[in-house]
């Protein structure tokens, strides 16, 4: 059962322009290979939202912003109410997905409890069950990207794709597949590529080191879009 995991206190990185701290939800339904988090992946719990609050109450008018990560902070049943309250306290709330679960981000995005989204885009669909553990979740994943750009069109939330990416596993073919769908969604925000973070004992499939970088050269031109790189 998806639970709390942990809390960072402050980062000036993980919310641009914001001061935030980090709620991180254990369990996920993926399992990606360059995944550096497999402690909360498979975690069962570390907090409680009584410590969440109490923490965010002494953060008042210290803290701008809550970054709800994980893991998959979806799969928690409390999220909603908890976006509820964090925003009734007055931060601003964004949210880190994989963009498994539709139907909570619909709840999320009625209730206008988001004021930023960071959704993966994790692969093309061929390459979901050795890159992610399943093929499972592609419709879901379509359905939420949708979602986000009618949104953000409609000025509601700020929204941002990324992918994380070591070339020996996923190349730039691939990327490019993405950034054709991506164009052919009429996506207008930045799509950021990133170099997986680790690899080795620290990754759930312990994934050699890259041997190359992502080469822009043989990116294809975004319709409509930027591009950008991370960790480059
Ligand atoms: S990188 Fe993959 S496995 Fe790890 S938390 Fe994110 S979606 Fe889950």
């Amino acid at each position: 059962m998806p639970a709390l995991y942990d809390i960072t206190p402050f980062s000036l990185l993980d919310y641009p322009d914001e001061m935030s701290c980090i709620v991180w939800f254990a369990g996920c339904n993926m399992r990606c290979v360059y995944c550096h988090n497999p402690a909360i992946v498979t975690a069962k719990g570390g907090k409680d939202e009584a410590e969440l609050f109490s923490f965010l109450e002494k953060r008042r008018g210290k803290l701008t912003a809550v970054v709800f990560s994980g893991g998959e902070a979806t799969l928690y049943a409390g999220l909603i109410d908890i976006a509820r309250r964090v925003r009734e306290m007055g931060f601003k709330t964004k949210l880190d997905t994989n963009g498994s679960r539709p139907e909570v981000l619909k709840k999320l995005l009625k209730e206008k409890l988001l004021d930023y989204v960071a959704m993966d885009y994790k692969c093309p669909p061929h390459l979901a069950p050795g890159l992610i553990g399943t093929d499972k979740l592609w419709p879901l994943f379509q359905e939420s990207l949708g979602l986000m750009i009618e949104a953000s069109a409609q000025g509601e939330v700020t929204f941002e794709v990324r992918t994380t990416v070591s070339p020996d596993l996923m190349d730039e073919a691939a990327l490019n597949d993405i950034i054709r769908d991506l164009g052919e969604k009429n996506y207008k925000g930045t799509y950021y590529i990133q170099n997986v973070f680790a690899h080795g004992e620290k990754t759930i499939g312990k994934i050699d080191a890259p041997s190359r970088k992502v080469d822009p050269a043989l990116l294809d031109q975004p319709q409509g879009f930027t591009l950008a790189f991370r960790n480059s």
